[in-house]
Protein backbone atom coordinates (compact mmCIF):
# COMPACT_ATOMS: atom_id res chain seq x y z
CA UNK A 1 0.00 0.00 0.00
CA UNK A 2 1.14 3.44 -0.69
CA UNK A 3 0.76 6.06 1.70
CA UNK A 4 -0.23 9.31 0.41
CA UNK A 5 -1.02 13.27 1.21
CA UNK A 6 -3.69 13.43 3.74
CA UNK A 7 -4.36 17.13 3.08
CA UNK A 8 -6.70 18.22 0.11
CA UNK A 9 -4.74 19.19 -2.78
CA UNK A 10 -5.34 21.86 -5.23
CA UNK A 11 -4.42 20.74 -9.31
CA UNK A 12 -1.99 23.16 -9.16
CA UNK A 13 0.00 22.06 -6.27
CA UNK A 14 2.91 19.50 -5.81
CA UNK A 15 1.60 16.26 -5.81
CA UNK A 16 3.77 13.52 -4.06
CA UNK A 17 3.00 11.15 -6.19
CA UNK A 18 3.81 13.16 -9.59
CA UNK A 19 6.87 14.46 -8.64
CA UNK A 20 10.04 14.66 -11.36
CA UNK A 21 11.62 12.58 -9.32
CA UNK A 22 15.04 11.59 -7.28
CA UNK A 23 18.54 11.90 -9.15
CA UNK A 24 18.80 8.37 -7.67
CA UNK A 25 15.68 6.01 -8.42
CA UNK A 26 14.28 5.34 -5.06
CA UNK A 27 10.91 3.11 -4.47
CA UNK A 28 8.34 4.77 -2.44
CA UNK A 29 8.28 4.75 1.20
CA UNK A 30 5.63 2.66 2.79
CA UNK A 31 4.13 4.94 5.52
CA UNK A 32 5.20 8.75 4.46
CA UNK A 33 5.13 10.35 1.42
CA UNK A 34 8.17 10.99 -0.94
CA UNK A 35 8.77 15.10 0.58
CA UNK A 36 7.78 13.85 3.83
CA UNK A 37 10.68 11.43 3.58
CA UNK A 38 12.66 14.21 2.05
CA UNK A 39 12.13 16.29 5.37
CA UNK A 40 12.63 13.29 7.45
CA UNK A 41 16.21 13.00 5.56
CA UNK A 42 16.27 16.92 6.13
CA UNK A 43 15.82 16.83 9.98
CA UNK A 44 18.35 13.94 10.16
CA UNK A 45 21.58 15.68 8.26
CA UNK A 46 24.41 16.77 9.63
CA UNK A 47 23.84 20.10 8.28
CA UNK A 48 20.70 19.81 9.85
CA UNK A 49 22.29 20.32 13.48
CA UNK A 50 24.72 22.60 12.78
CA UNK A 51 21.90 25.29 12.60
CA UNK A 52 21.97 25.14 15.88
CA UNK A 53 24.91 26.82 16.60
CA UNK A 54 24.81 29.22 13.56
CA UNK A 55 23.40 32.86 13.46
CA UNK A 56 21.88 35.16 10.80
CA UNK A 57 22.72 38.52 12.62
CA UNK A 58 23.65 37.93 15.81
CA UNK A 59 26.88 35.59 16.71
CA UNK A 60 25.85 32.26 18.56
CA UNK A 61 27.84 32.60 22.09
CA UNK A 62 26.22 36.52 22.23
CA UNK A 63 23.29 34.86 24.38
CA UNK A 64 20.59 32.10 24.37
CA UNK A 65 17.81 34.43 23.96
CA UNK A 66 18.39 35.21 20.52
CA UNK A 67 17.50 32.92 17.32
CA UNK A 68 19.60 30.70 15.54
CA UNK A 69 19.48 29.15 12.26
CA UNK A 70 17.78 26.50 13.85
CA UNK A 71 14.67 28.11 15.41
CA UNK A 72 14.87 30.55 12.43
CA UNK A 73 14.08 27.21 9.88
CA UNK A 74 11.54 25.83 12.57
CA UNK A 75 9.75 29.38 12.14
CA UNK A 76 9.59 29.50 8.45
CA UNK A 77 8.40 25.90 8.72
CA UNK A 78 5.92 26.96 10.81
CA UNK A 79 4.66 29.88 8.73
CA UNK A 80 5.07 28.04 5.61
CA UNK A 81 3.01 25.01 6.58
CA UNK A 82 -0.09 27.38 7.45
CA UNK A 83 0.17 29.00 4.23
CA UNK A 84 -0.07 25.64 2.22
CA UNK A 85 -2.55 24.26 3.94
CA UNK A 86 -5.18 26.96 3.79
CA UNK A 87 -4.35 27.27 0.14
CA UNK A 88 -4.56 23.28 0.00
CA UNK A 89 -0.68 23.11 -1.09
CA UNK A 90 1.21 20.59 -0.26
CA UNK A 91 2.01 20.89 2.91
CA UNK A 92 4.61 18.46 3.84
CA UNK A 93 6.55 19.86 0.94
CA UNK A 94 6.46 23.45 1.95
CA UNK A 95 8.23 22.19 5.36
CA UNK A 96 10.90 20.61 3.76
CA UNK A 97 11.94 23.18 1.62
CA UNK A 98 11.65 25.74 4.98
CA UNK A 99 13.59 23.75 7.33
CA UNK A 100 16.23 22.97 4.15
CA UNK A 101 16.65 26.49 3.18
CA UNK A 102 19.26 27.65 4.92
CA UNK A 103 21.36 24.30 5.58
CA UNK A 104 24.42 26.24 3.05
CA UNK A 105 24.91 29.08 5.32
CA UNK A 106 28.60 29.98 6.53
CA UNK A 107 29.45 30.69 10.45
CA UNK A 108 27.92 34.11 11.53
CA UNK A 109 25.36 34.51 9.09
CA UNK A 110 25.17 37.48 6.34
CA UNK A 111 28.83 38.88 7.43
CA UNK A 112 30.41 35.46 6.60
CA UNK A 113 28.62 34.88 3.65
CA UNK A 114 29.97 38.37 2.28
CA UNK A 115 33.25 37.19 3.82
CA UNK A 116 33.47 33.80 2.21
CA UNK A 117 32.30 35.13 -0.94
CA UNK A 118 35.27 37.47 -1.57
CA UNK A 119 37.76 34.75 -0.51
CA UNK A 120 36.10 32.94 -3.78
CA UNK A 121 35.73 35.61 -5.96
CA UNK A 122 38.86 34.12 -8.25
CA UNK A 123 37.04 30.91 -8.14
CA UNK A 124 33.91 31.04 -9.01
CA UNK A 125 31.91 32.95 -5.65
CA UNK A 126 30.27 31.63 -2.77
CA UNK A 127 26.44 31.99 -2.73
CA UNK A 128 24.66 30.33 0.52
CA UNK A 129 21.28 29.27 -1.15
CA UNK A 130 23.58 27.21 -4.14
CA UNK A 131 25.72 26.00 -1.25
CA UNK A 132 22.09 24.59 0.70
CA UNK A 133 21.49 22.59 -2.56
CA UNK A 134 25.21 21.28 -2.54
CA UNK A 135 24.71 20.00 0.76
CA UNK A 136 21.58 18.45 -0.06
CA UNK A 137 23.27 16.73 -3.28
CA UNK A 138 26.89 16.32 -2.63
CA UNK A 139 28.42 17.36 0.55
CA UNK A 140 25.79 14.89 2.90
CA UNK A 141 27.82 11.63 2.95
CA UNK A 142 26.52 9.06 4.80
CA UNK A 143 23.84 7.11 2.26
CA UNK A 144 25.49 3.99 1.03
CA UNK A 145 23.61 3.98 -2.79
CA UNK A 146 24.24 8.10 -3.34
CA UNK A 147 26.08 11.27 -2.29
CA UNK A 148 23.76 14.20 -0.51
CA UNK A 149 20.38 13.36 0.79
CA UNK A 150 18.74 12.69 -2.63
CA UNK A 151 15.97 14.90 -2.36
CA UNK A 152 13.40 15.08 -5.00
CA UNK A 153 12.95 17.66 -7.80
CA UNK A 154 10.55 19.76 -5.87
CA UNK A 155 12.29 20.50 -3.02
CA UNK A 156 15.78 21.23 -4.61
CA UNK A 157 13.58 23.40 -6.53
CA UNK A 158 12.61 25.32 -3.54
CA UNK A 159 15.79 25.40 -2.31
CA UNK A 160 17.57 27.23 -5.29
CA UNK A 161 15.56 30.50 -4.49
CA UNK A 162 18.02 32.47 -6.79
CA UNK A 163 20.80 31.55 -9.34
CA UNK A 164 23.01 33.57 -11.40
CA UNK A 165 22.51 32.24 -15.36
CA UNK A 166 26.12 30.84 -15.67
CA UNK A 167 25.33 28.71 -12.54
CA UNK A 168 21.74 27.49 -13.70
CA UNK A 169 24.13 26.24 -16.95
CA UNK A 170 25.34 23.62 -14.96
CA UNK A 171 22.72 22.41 -12.82
CA UNK A 172 20.51 20.76 -14.88
CA UNK A 173 16.91 20.31 -14.34
CA UNK A 174 17.21 22.43 -11.56
CA UNK A 175 18.35 25.55 -13.17
CA UNK A 176 16.25 25.06 -16.00
CA UNK A 177 13.45 27.84 -14.50
CA UNK A 178 16.16 30.89 -14.19
CA UNK A 179 17.24 30.35 -17.95
CA UNK A 180 13.59 29.60 -18.72
CA UNK A 181 12.31 32.65 -16.73
CA UNK A 182 9.83 30.44 -15.48
CA UNK A 183 8.33 30.12 -11.70
CA UNK A 184 9.07 27.68 -9.17
CA UNK A 185 6.29 26.04 -7.60
CA UNK A 186 3.72 27.62 -5.28
CA UNK A 187 5.28 25.82 -2.83
CA UNK A 188 8.95 27.15 -3.26
CA UNK A 189 7.30 30.63 -3.99
CA UNK A 190 5.50 30.47 -0.39
CA UNK A 191 8.49 29.52 1.53
CA UNK A 192 10.57 32.09 -0.09
CA UNK A 193 8.07 34.78 1.57
CA UNK A 194 7.61 32.73 4.70
CA UNK A 195 11.38 33.03 5.29
CA UNK A 196 11.15 36.56 4.71
CA UNK A 197 8.08 37.19 6.99
CA UNK A 198 9.76 35.21 9.60
CA UNK A 199 13.22 37.63 10.13
CA UNK A 200 11.94 40.62 9.73
CA UNK A 201 9.34 39.81 12.60
CA UNK A 202 11.80 37.57 14.41
CA UNK A 203 14.60 40.67 13.94
CA UNK A 204 12.62 43.31 15.50
CA UNK A 205 12.35 41.11 18.39
CA UNK A 206 15.54 39.90 18.75
CA UNK A 207 16.85 43.68 18.18
CA UNK A 208 14.75 44.50 21.01
CA UNK A 209 15.60 42.24 23.67
CA UNK A 210 19.16 43.00 22.78
CA UNK A 211 18.73 46.81 23.34
CA UNK A 212 19.87 48.03 19.58
CA UNK A 213 16.20 49.10 18.97
CA UNK A 214 13.35 50.73 21.06
CA UNK A 215 9.86 50.34 21.09
CA UNK A 216 9.72 54.26 20.50
CA UNK A 217 11.68 53.89 17.21
CA UNK A 218 9.48 51.19 16.37
CA UNK A 219 6.46 53.38 16.26
CA UNK A 220 7.40 55.21 13.53
CA UNK A 221 6.96 52.17 11.39
CA UNK A 222 3.81 51.69 10.36
CA UNK A 223 3.21 48.03 10.76
CA UNK A 224 4.35 48.42 14.00
CA UNK A 225 2.30 50.66 15.15
CA UNK A 226 -0.99 49.69 14.10
CA UNK A 227 -0.42 46.43 16.22
CA UNK A 228 0.99 48.24 19.10
CA UNK A 229 -2.04 50.71 19.13
CA UNK A 230 -4.06 47.76 19.03
CA UNK A 231 -2.54 45.93 21.86
CA UNK A 232 -2.25 49.20 24.28
CA UNK A 233 -5.79 49.70 23.89
CA UNK A 234 -6.80 46.07 25.04
CA UNK A 235 -4.15 45.62 27.70
CA UNK A 236 -3.34 49.40 28.90
CA UNK A 237 -1.36 47.66 31.85
CA UNK A 238 0.73 44.74 30.25
CA UNK A 239 4.59 45.06 30.63
CA UNK A 240 7.05 45.67 27.85
CA UNK A 241 7.72 42.44 26.89
CA UNK A 242 4.37 41.30 26.77
CA UNK A 243 3.69 44.10 24.38
CA UNK A 244 6.38 42.94 22.04
CA UNK A 245 5.10 39.69 21.75
CA UNK A 246 1.70 40.69 21.25
CA UNK A 247 2.31 43.22 18.74
CA UNK A 248 4.78 40.76 16.47
CA UNK A 249 2.43 37.91 16.84
CA UNK A 250 -0.15 40.17 15.20
CA UNK A 251 2.44 41.48 12.79
CA UNK A 252 2.98 38.07 11.97
CA UNK A 253 -0.64 37.26 11.35
CA UNK A 254 -1.20 40.55 9.37
CA UNK A 255 1.55 39.51 6.94
CA UNK A 256 0.38 35.85 6.59
CA UNK A 257 -3.11 36.98 6.16
CA UNK A 258 -2.25 39.82 3.39
CA UNK A 259 -0.41 36.86 1.61
CA UNK A 260 -2.47 34.48 1.54
CA UNK A 261 -5.77 36.48 0.51
CA UNK A 262 -3.53 38.32 -2.14
CA UNK A 263 -2.49 35.14 -3.65
CA UNK A 264 -5.72 33.60 -3.21
CA UNK A 265 -6.69 36.67 -5.52
CA UNK A 266 -3.99 35.99 -7.67
CA UNK A 267 -4.85 32.53 -8.20
CA UNK A 268 -8.36 32.66 -9.08
CA UNK A 269 -7.29 35.52 -11.69
CA UNK A 270 -5.13 32.93 -13.27
CA UNK A 271 -7.75 30.06 -13.08
CA UNK A 272 -4.85 27.45 -13.20
CA UNK A 273 -5.71 23.91 -14.19
CA UNK A 274 -2.27 22.42 -13.51
CA UNK A 275 1.22 23.39 -11.99
CA UNK A 276 2.47 24.62 -15.57
CA UNK A 277 0.12 26.86 -15.36
CA UNK A 278 1.72 28.36 -12.36
CA UNK A 279 4.79 27.28 -13.57
CA UNK A 280 4.75 29.62 -17.13
CA UNK A 281 3.71 32.69 -15.30
CA UNK A 282 5.75 36.07 -15.71
CA UNK A 283 5.79 36.72 -11.81
CA UNK A 284 5.67 34.44 -9.27
CA UNK A 285 1.84 33.56 -8.03
CA UNK A 286 2.77 33.84 -4.30
CA UNK A 287 2.53 38.01 -3.03
CA UNK A 288 2.14 40.48 -0.52
CA UNK A 289 -0.42 43.29 -1.69
CA UNK A 290 0.90 46.52 -2.75
CA UNK A 291 -0.10 48.21 0.26
CA UNK A 292 1.75 45.29 2.69
CA UNK A 293 4.61 45.32 0.22
CA UNK A 294 5.55 49.07 1.04
CA UNK A 295 4.96 48.57 4.73
CA UNK A 296 7.31 46.08 4.97
CA UNK A 297 9.95 47.82 2.94
CA UNK A 298 9.65 50.34 5.66
CA UNK A 299 10.24 48.04 8.14
CA UNK A 300 13.15 46.80 6.52
CA UNK A 301 14.68 50.43 5.92
CA UNK A 302 14.60 50.27 9.48
CA UNK A 303 16.09 47.37 10.83
CA UNK A 304 19.14 47.91 7.95
CA UNK A 305 19.81 51.43 9.17
CA UNK A 306 19.14 50.97 13.16
CA UNK A 307 19.87 46.91 13.08
CA UNK A 308 22.00 45.49 10.76
CA UNK A 309 24.05 48.71 10.55
CA UNK A 310 24.33 49.43 14.56
CA UNK A 311 28.13 49.82 15.27
CA UNK A 312 27.88 46.72 17.45
CA UNK A 313 26.71 44.54 14.97
CA UNK A 314 29.15 45.92 12.91
CA UNK A 315 32.04 45.10 15.71
CA UNK A 316 30.73 41.69 15.37
CA UNK A 317 30.68 41.39 11.74
CA UNK A 318 34.28 42.93 10.93
CA UNK A 319 35.34 39.85 13.68
CA UNK A 320 33.62 37.30 12.18
CA UNK A 321 34.96 38.37 8.55
CA UNK A 322 38.71 38.18 9.73
CA UNK A 323 38.17 35.04 11.06
CA UNK A 324 36.50 33.78 7.90
CA UNK A 325 39.42 35.27 6.08
CA UNK A 326 41.97 34.43 8.21
CA UNK A 327 40.93 30.66 7.67
CA UNK A 328 40.43 30.80 4.24
CA UNK A 329 43.54 32.00 3.46
CA UNK A 330 45.38 29.51 6.23
CA UNK A 331 44.24 26.68 4.51
CA UNK A 332 44.61 27.51 0.66
CA UNK A 333 48.56 28.80 1.41
CA UNK A 334 48.85 25.44 3.36
CA UNK A 335 46.52 22.53 2.92
CA UNK A 336 48.16 20.54 5.37
CA UNK A 337 47.11 22.07 8.15
CA UNK A 338 43.44 20.94 7.14
CA UNK A 339 41.85 18.03 9.10
CA UNK A 340 42.30 14.64 7.16
CA UNK A 341 38.89 14.46 6.04
CA UNK A 342 38.70 18.19 4.82
CA UNK A 343 41.99 17.49 2.68
CA UNK A 344 40.85 14.32 1.47
CA UNK A 345 37.86 16.35 0.28
CA UNK A 346 39.73 18.88 -1.61
CA UNK A 347 42.18 16.63 -3.42
CA UNK A 348 38.94 15.28 -4.91
CA UNK A 349 37.68 18.33 -5.76
CA UNK A 350 41.41 19.88 -7.04
CA UNK A 351 41.40 20.06 -10.70
CA UNK A 352 45.62 19.95 -11.49
CA UNK A 353 44.89 22.85 -13.94
CA UNK A 354 43.60 25.40 -11.16
CA UNK A 355 43.13 25.96 -7.19
CA UNK A 356 39.63 26.51 -8.17
CA UNK A 357 39.05 22.90 -7.02
CA UNK A 358 40.43 23.30 -3.88
CA UNK A 359 39.24 26.68 -3.16
CA UNK A 360 35.99 25.21 -3.32
CA UNK A 361 36.91 22.18 -0.90
CA UNK A 362 38.06 24.87 1.28
CA UNK A 363 34.89 26.74 0.86
CA UNK A 364 32.67 23.80 1.71
CA UNK A 365 34.87 23.07 5.23
CA UNK A 366 34.53 26.39 6.45
CA UNK A 367 30.32 27.00 4.98
CA UNK A 368 30.26 23.91 7.26
CA UNK A 369 31.24 25.38 10.42
CA UNK A 370 29.35 26.69 13.56
CA UNK A 371 29.66 29.92 14.62
CA UNK A 372 31.83 28.51 17.31
CA UNK A 373 33.58 25.54 15.95
CA UNK A 374 35.11 28.53 13.73
CA UNK A 375 35.86 30.56 16.59
CA UNK A 376 37.23 27.57 17.90
CA UNK A 377 39.54 26.54 14.51
CA UNK A 378 41.30 30.17 14.69
CA UNK A 379 41.84 29.58 18.11
CA UNK A 380 43.92 26.60 17.08
CA UNK A 381 45.51 27.71 14.32
CA UNK A 382 46.68 30.97 15.39
CA UNK A 383 46.84 31.38 19.11
CA UNK A 384 50.57 30.57 20.33
CA UNK A 385 49.26 30.08 23.90
CA UNK A 386 47.54 26.97 21.94
CA UNK A 387 51.23 25.63 20.86
CA UNK A 388 50.44 22.13 23.13
CA UNK A 389 50.04 18.93 20.75
CA UNK A 390 46.39 18.72 23.26
CA UNK A 391 45.04 21.94 21.66
CA UNK A 392 45.98 21.07 18.34
CA UNK A 393 43.92 17.72 18.51
CA UNK A 394 40.12 18.64 17.16
MG1 LIG B 1 16.21 32.08 6.09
Amino acid sequence: MEHTYSGSLTPYACNDKKSLGRLFEEETPIYRNNYQRDRDRIIHSAAFRRLEYKTQVFVNHEGDLFRTRLTHSLEVAQIARSIARELGLHEDLAEAIALAHDLGHTPFGHAGQTALNQCMKDYGGFEHNLQSLRVVDKLEQKYADFAGLNLTFETREGILKHCSQANANELGAVGQRFLDKTQASLEAQLTDLSDETAYNNHDVDDGLRYGLISIDDLLKIELFRQQHDIVIKRYPSINDRQIIHEVIRRMINVMVVDLIDTSRSNIQNINPKSIEDIRNQNNPTMAFSDAMCEQKLELKQFLRKNLYQHYRVHRMSMKACAIIEALFDAFMNDPRILPTEALEHCQKLKDSSSQEGMARGVADYIAGMTDRYAIVEYERIFNPRQLSFVNLIP
